[in-house]
């Protein structure tokens, strides 16, 4: 069975290509979209990744070309219309959980470095400047962690920030008490999150509900100095509004691994171009921002759990058997 692969990196090659026995991987280096799902003539599945464009144009352009599966080599799949997908009778299936510890383990990652200033300090060392001046951050020992979504991710996060000492707030609108009660963490109200904790870190999916919720009301809630970390998807956040409360000075800091049009720009050496995005060039300028760009899944570890439950399913799907449990969408 062939396979077309797009935005295909090397560590895609390197953990897909040696699995799947009888599967034909064919490796496409662009994105996948309605103009390029012709591409995939004579495959009988497609493998997708986080900014490939799976709108109902896209989704047509495969069943035409023959395709019958689409397996997302990720959780989300808010670039994927399923409506569509349904209609077309085309199976979906993603990768729910591979390993959250990774995603996790940037956030509080990014949260570290952000707080104490290690790009900056890094930089300066390797210039011979050896003054701290700049560089104060904060004792998260004692502090209040906010986390929204408290699913896979959201409670490995909330259990690295109760290892430093923090109480730690959450919001879900379906609240795991149980979890909670065992880790000492306290559920609260959006508002009551929002305005009571010292870093925010969001770990909810994106849907049409979640879609800027953190906006210029939420953010005019948030403690004075308050740190935002955000590992989930760029679109929960307005970047406008998150400008603006940059330039107010109410945000302490903010970190990002998603950003809201990140779509044309992540994941490519954009080095020699001039960047067209002013909302992005403008976050890059600011000393409390820092930005990685939607590296947090990036584990050995993830890797290959990615890759062994993509490779199972296709594999699967050629023999007609049942998909892996909880990973069929459509
Ligand atoms: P999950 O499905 O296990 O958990 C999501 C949680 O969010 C659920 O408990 C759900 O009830 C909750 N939720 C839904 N709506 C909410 C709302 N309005 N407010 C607060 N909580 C809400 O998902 P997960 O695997 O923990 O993933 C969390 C996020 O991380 C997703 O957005 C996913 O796309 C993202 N992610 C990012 C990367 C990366 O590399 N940056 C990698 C994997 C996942």
């Amino acid at each position: 069975m062939q396979v077309g692969v797009f935005s295909t990196k090397g560590y895609d090659r390197e953990f897909l290509g040696p699995r799947g026995g009888e599967i034909q991987w064919v490796f496409h280096d662009f994105r996948l979209s309605a103009e390029t799902a012709e591409l995939a003539r004579g495959c009988k599945a497609v493998c997708a990744f986080v900014n490939d464009n799976l709108d109902a144009a896209c989704l047509q352009n495969l069943a035409a070309s023959g395709v019958k599966l689409v397996a997302l080599r990720c959780a989300g799949f808010n670039n994927l219309d399923l409506a569509a997908a349904d209609h077309l009778g085309m199976n979906v299936t993603r990768v729910p959980a591979y390993s959250p510890h990774a995603v996790a383990e940037h956030a509080v990652a990014l949260l570290l470095c952000l707080n104490r200033k290690i790009h900056r300090a890094y930089n300066r060392v390797r210039e011979h400047n050896f003054a701290l001046d700049g560089l104060v951050g904060f004792d998260l020992n004692g502090k209040t962690a906010g986390i929204l979504g408290t699913g896979k991710i959201g409670r490995l996060a909330a259990g690295l920030l109760r290892g430093f000492g923090m109480r730690v707030m959450a919001y879900d609108p379906f609240p795991g008490n149980e979890w909670a009660s065992a880790q000492g963490v306290e559920y609260r109200s959006f508002q009551d999150v929002l305005s009571g904790s010292d870093v925010i870190s969001l770990h909810m999916p994106l849907t049409p509900e979640t879609k800027h919720i953190v906006d210029g009301d939420a953010l005019g809630r948030v403690k004075h100095g308050a740190f935002l970390i955000n590992t989930s998807r760029g679109k929960l956040i307005d970047t406008h509004a998150l400008i603006e409360s940059l330039k107010a000075g109410r945000l302490g800091g903010v970190a990002l691994d998603v950003y809201e049009e990140e779509e044309e720009l992540f994941f490519e050496d954009r080095s020699e171009i001039v960047l067209q995005d002013d909302e992005l060039t403008r976050l890059l300028t600011f000393p409390n921002v820092l930005i990685t760009a939607h590296q947090a899944f990036l584990t050995r570890e993830a890797l290959a759990g990615i890759a062994e439950v993509t490779v199972e399913n296709l594999l699967r799907f050629q023999s007609g058997k049942p998909f892996i449990e909880g990973t069929k969408l459509s």
